[in-house]
């Protein structure tokens, strides 16, 4: 096997060596416990502080509305069930999207099963999109919270957040939104799209895993999700994680100073990628809304393919890749995403999802779609469905 082709950038990314070298310090040199009261312990709350100002700053957020969690999963739990017992009193229904990450699905499921709550979960359209009319149509007097996430970590579709915000504001319902994907790869301001609530993680943003953000909007009700000391204003106890969350500060700092230039060139990469893809495999079709997308998200079903074979294939040469999203690979239900934008089961489990970095050279693209093509077509040669399909097309 020759290099790796890294192209699962929406299930983790590498830390940059650079948010390595910012952690370092904190661990055996500056260890101190920010709560404690002498001046080396200081180092670490002044680090703490500066990396929640770094943070606040991509969003356009005031620093005390960020509360670090340990990732993404626990900010959409903390979000979901802390919004659900403090707005208790005026009603329990939360809209959703059928598209969200498991994150939020389960915790609904959670809520409504177990604690009375009652859920919407609208539909897309073909592209992946919430329609507005459909959002409207769900509110009742008894919704209390909008959760629709940025964008959608397998088919990369960016939702309307700005008009999702107004709706929310225009009724006086709370609106959170899992940005995971979305942080650092599209501009974001909390305030202009009236976003309440908004979770993020290091890990996909080229920083640690296992921490993460709540940003939790001044003025609105939140309860403590994790009950013990004083630290991130009594909403969630237990010593902060320093390194994790210098690191995290230096990740959206450099992600979010090299926004423009970075997209830009991924952008042109994926464009160049589907182009290739869609037009020199037959029976493909290009999965997510062609626009609105994720600079770095390509995801394609091909007719008459398995994708977990193909994966295997691919890995074979070095490409890492994914089918769905990672939580269900080893399953072989098809992705809940793919299903929603309408895809029958057969063709959901032909899909292929490719993300790219920074990194991603017009060389990586080359060669993995070269080595798609091949490995296509001989899966096709042994599918006893793509035989008869050709037989009848004759
Ligand atoms: C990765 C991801 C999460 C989970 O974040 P973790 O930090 O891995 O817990 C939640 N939502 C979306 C959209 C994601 O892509």
């Amino acid at each position: 096997m020759g290099k790796m082709i890294y192209l699962d950038n929406a299930a983790t990314t590498k830390t940059a060596p650079e948010v390595v070298q910012a952690m370092l310090p904190y661990f055996s040199e500056l260890y101190g416990n920010p709560s404690s009261v002498y001046d080396f312990a200081g180092r670490s709350k002044d680090a703490v502080s500066t990396a929640r100002e770094q943070i606040a700053q991509v969003l356009g957020a005031n620093k005390d509305e960020i509360y670090f969690t340990a990732g993404g999963t626990e900010s959409d739990n903390w979000a979901l069930k802390a919004a659900f017992e403090a707005y208790k009193a005026k009603g329990n229904h939360i809209i959703t999207t059928k598209i969200e990450h498991h994150a939020i699905l389960h915790t609904c499921d959670y809520l409504e099963k177990q604690r009375g709550a009652k859920i919407t979960y609208l539909d897309v359209d073909e592209n992946g999109i919430v329609r507005l009319d459909d959002l409207e149509k769900a509110i009742t007097p008894e919704t209390i919270l909008i959760s629709v996430m940025f964008a959608n970590n397998e088919i990369g579709s960016i939702q309307p957040i700005k008009e999702i915000g107004m709706i929310a504001k225009e009724h006086g319902i709370l609106f959170h939104t899992d940005a995971v994907q979305a942080f650092c790869q599209v501009p974001i301001d909390v305030n202009e799209c009236n976003i309440d609530m908004l979770s993020s993680s290091a890990h996909k943003i080229n920083g640690p895993k296992g921490i993460g953000f709540l940003y939790i909007r001044k003025g609105v009700k939140n309860r403590s999700f994790i009950h013990g000391g004083a630290q991130e204003r009594k909403r969630r106890a237990g010593t902060e994680n320093v390194p994790g969350i210098v690191g995290y500060g230096a990740a959206a700092k450099r992600a979010h100073d090299t926004m423009k230039e970075r997209t830009d060139k991924e952008k042109e990469l994926r464009d160049y990628m589907i182009q290739r893809i869609t037009t020199e495999i037959p029976y493909v079709r290009l999965n997510g809304d062609p626009v609105k997308r994720l600079p770095n998200n390509v995801n394609v079903s091909l007719q008459f393919i398995e994708g977990e074979s193909l994966l295997l294939m691919l890995d074979n040469y070095g490409i890492c890749a994914s089918s769905g999203s990672a939580c269900t690979s080893g399953s072989l239900d098809p992705s809940h995403v793919l299903l929603a934008i309408g895809l029958p089961h057969e063709i959901a489990h032909g899909s292929l999802r490719l993300t790219l970095s920074e990194e991603t050279t017009r060389e990586d693209i080359d060669f993995t779609v070269d080595r798609l093509k091949e490995i296509v077509e001989n899966l096709r040669n042994m599918s006893p469905l793509y035989e008869d399909f050709m037989k009848k097309m004759k």
